[in-house]
């Protein structure tokens, strides 16, 4: 049995080895899912990698009726609709591990070009100026990391941290004192990580708890001198609220890469405040993360359908 299967929205070729270099699998690589090709396969494909471009809604996923798997080279599964799948028997995949480094890397980025005013010095000496007095920074060595949230980014992230001298203490009450010790950190209350920490970097999921976390509330109790990161998800911070504290002194920096809205609207009060570095949603735009993440794919999507095993599927308790 051959299984078509379309990879598209320019997912990484070398991560597709697993299904490429197994006789299972007849492989199209349409990187246009408006194409009249993509259609014409689409009758007959298995399976459908896809990255965030594709909206796999419920009209795609009727007009493909082998249809078994579908997976998302990467982590949200906003764009594609897991009820429609679900319904229709398709199991739904993700790769919530491969962007790991990669998202904890560009944390660490985000945090030097912050306390040391990385894009604003070279702004500066790009317009023709050397003015050293303006960009004096801080050192991380000494002081304290507070992370929200301590799952799989937030660990690499503490890691990189303690090499710089840093203690890290988090706030995450899903994780046990195990996982604590083994990251070497402190567990701490929300409150505690916020009045404390010298640097808050988040690294929770947006979902009812953690939406608008930090609002104007937590920024004013946050030390003058702080600085806070987020490479999670927009919605975390209150981006108006984050504005005005920025433009009022009220804290010292921030960096983001995530947004409430995506693209960042042109006339967000973000993009003239003060003390703030910005990167449009890099945290898995490394050449390694992509490969890693249609790997991960791939392997499942083997496992689908030539073994049958579904049980990794998000929807895995939907499908009959
Ligand atoms: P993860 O599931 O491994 O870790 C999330 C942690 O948050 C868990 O330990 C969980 O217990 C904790 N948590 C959940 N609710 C919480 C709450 N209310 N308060 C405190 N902690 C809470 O996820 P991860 O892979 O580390 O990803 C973290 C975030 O980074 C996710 O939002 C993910 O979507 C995002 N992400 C962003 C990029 C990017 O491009 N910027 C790339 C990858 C992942």
């Amino acid at each position: 049995m051959s299984y078509v299967v379309i990879a598209t929205d320019r997912v990484a070729e070398k991560g597709l080895d697993p299904i490429l270099e197994d006789g299972h699998f007849e492989v199209h690589r349409i990187n246009e899912s408006s194409s009249d090709e993509f259609s014409e396969i689409l009758k007959r494909a298995h399976a459908l990698i896809v990255r965030s471009a594709t909206k796999v809604d419920a009209s795609m996923i009727n007009a493909a009726p082998e249809l078994r798997a579908i997976g998302r080279a990467g982590v949200g599964v906003d764009n594609i609709d897991l009820a429609a799948a679900t319904a229709a028997g398709v199991a739904v995949y993700n790769a919530p591990g491969g962007n790991t480094i990669a998202a904890a890397e560009l944390t660490m980025a985000l945090m030097l070009s912050v306390v040391r005013r990385v894009p604003s010095a070279d702004r500066s000496v790009r317009a023709g100026n050397w003015d050293r007095a303006s960009f004096r920074g801080v050192e991380l060595r000494g002081r304290t990391l507070g992370l929200i949230g301590a799952g799989r980014i937030g660990g690499e992230v503490a890691a990189r941290c303690a090499a710089f001298g840093m203690a890290v203490m988090a706030y995450d009450p899903y994780i046990d004192q195990n996982r604590a010790e083994e990251l070497q950190i402190e567990l701490a209350t929300v409150d505690e990580v916020i009045d404390k920490a010298d640097v808050i970097s988040l690294h929770v999921p947006l979902n009812n708890e953690t939406r608008h976390l930090i609002d104007e509330g937590a920024l004013e109790r946050m030390k003058k001198t702080a600085f806070i990161i987020n490479a999670s998800r927009g919605g975390v911070i209150v981006e108006a609220d984050l504005a005005a504290a920025l433009h009022e002194g009220v804290i010292a920096g921030a960096a983001l890469d995530v947004y409430e809205d995506e693209p960042l609207a042109a006339d967000s009060p973000l993009r003239d405040a003060p003390n703030l570095v910005m990167t449009p949603h890099l945290g898995a735009s490394t050449q390694e993360a992509q490969v890693s993440v249609a790997w991960e794919v791939a392997l499942s999507l083997k496992k689908a359908l030539v073994e049958g095993d579904m049980s990794g599927a998000l929807n895995a308790s939907g499908l009959a």
